[in-house]
């Protein structure tokens, strides 16, 4: 691939780092300790286009391609993983999987007002019982004329109790061996549909993470996305292009690690001199620096196997796989750059080595991308 960015791609990565200087980073530790970011901050993200990347512009997204979204993404992240994820989640889960799969009459529904910020969206696949193996999820949807009546629970769901509108996976056929999975676009007003917020993360602690029940929920037919008993594929190919998303927010925590580590290092004298003229802490930050570059290099090039439009799924995976350790392994080299001072939240590591953590969990562990790519290179599935 060609590692010069073009002029529209230089604008916006300088766009998104100057409000993420600005309007992010600054706020992150207070809305961290909140337990919230500041709301605003969604609709300022749809003033610039951010929540509307690679949407095409008639549906009120901002076009660009995906190499522009996944530096957009790395910069939110190296401000705050919270706002990195809400973008992550309403953009990259919901809004694009609704520009690939969706009706005329759902992109014009949802579309403008996903890629504005008036609205959110969530991404409701995981249930208590049921996380790493997602095709076997239990929430049903019933048939009763023009309509399905869906009950069931989700547990874990970013955005869940903010958001407008739940791109819900629910099973649609009982049969034997069928992997009888729809999705739909459930608005999250619909009766018989409650929210509670899962207080006490590790992490990513300014968004909201809820459960939903779902108990009698009737959802129109026509809110089905994809085809019917599609819904598994509709899920699997927004977690491919969400791991692009996820590893470019890591990206972004690994490169906040490594400018943490050298300001701090700069500064903080011991033995007579800053202790950057030590070199088992040169070692500390050069490791987080290779970090960041590998992670940054594997991230670019699924974007670029996407806006090429070749296979992409288990470079997105590896991409992941690899930025989402990296991020926790950049993270805890900062803090212990910092010595005691990064284990107090004054300092900006330890927040990193909490946001990072999740990185390995969501979206497929780390254990499930290694299954992924294993499955890939020997074409036999371990699952
Ligand atoms: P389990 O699947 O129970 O796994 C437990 C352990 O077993 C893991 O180490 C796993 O790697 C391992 N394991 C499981 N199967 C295998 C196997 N075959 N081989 C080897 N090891 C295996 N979900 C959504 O749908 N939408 C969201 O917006 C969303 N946001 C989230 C936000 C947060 C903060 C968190 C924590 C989770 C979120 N999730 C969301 C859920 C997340 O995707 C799941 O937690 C994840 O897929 C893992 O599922 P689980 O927690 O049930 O773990």
């Amino acid at each position: 691939m060609n590692l010069e960015l073009s002029e529209e791609q230089e604008a916006v990565r300088r766009l998104a780092r100057e409000f993420t200087d600005r309007e992010i980073a600054p706020y992150a530790a207070g809305w961290d300790r909140a337990e919230s970011v500041d709301r605003a901050i969604v609709k300022k993200l749809g003033d610039l286009g951010f929540l509307g990347l690679t949407v095409p512009e008639e549906y009120g997204g901002s076009g660009g391609d995906h190499l522009a979204y996944v530096l957009v993404t790395e910069e939110l992240g190296r401000g705050d993983s919270a706002v990195r994820g809400i973008v992550s989640v309403s953009l990259g889960l919901v809004a694009k999987t609704i520009a690939a799969w969706g009706t005329e009459e759902q992109k014009r529904a949802w579309l403008p007002r996903l890629c504005s910020g008036r609205a959110l969206g969530c991404f409701g696949l995981t249930e208590p019982g049921t996380g790493s193996d997602a095709g076997s999820l239990t929430t049903r949807a019933v048939r009763e004329g023009d309509a399905y009546v869906v009950s069931g629970n989700k547990m874990f769901i970013t955005n869940g109790t903010w958001a407008d509108v739940v791109l819900l996976f629910a099973r649609t056929n009982d049969e034997p061996g069928h992997r009888g999975v729809s999705a739909f676009l459930v608005p999250a007003d619909s009766p018989g549909l409650t929210r509670r917020e899962i207080h006490g993360k590790l992490g990513l602690r300014g968004q909201a993470t809820a459960e939903l029940v779902l108990d009698g929920v009737r959802v129109p037919a026509s809110a089905m996305l994809g085809p019917e008993g599609k819904g598994f594929s509709v899920a699997m190919s927004a977690l491919a292009k969400g791991r692009m998303s996820v590893a470019a927010g890591c990206v972004g925590i690994a490169q906040a690690a490594l400018d943490a580590a050298v300001s701090y290092a700069a500064q903080r004298e011991q033995f007579g001199k800053p202790i950057a003229h030590h070199q088992l802490v040169q070692e500390l930050i050069a490791d987080i620096s290779v970090d960041v570059d590998a992670a940054r290099l594997l991230t670019w090039r699924v974007a670029d196997l996407v806006d090429r439009g070749q296979p992409f799924a288990t470079e997105s995976s590896t991409a992941k796989l690899f930025a989402s350790e990296a991020a926790v392994r950049a993270a805890s080299n900062a803090l212990q750059v910092h010595g005691g001072y990064g284990y107090v939240d004054e300092y900006p590591a330890g927040k990193l080595l909490r946001d990072a953590r999740v990185m390995t969990l969501y979206e497929g562990t780390s254990q499930i991308q290694k299954l992924l790519i294993g499955r890939a290179r020997t074409g036999v599935s371990a699952f």
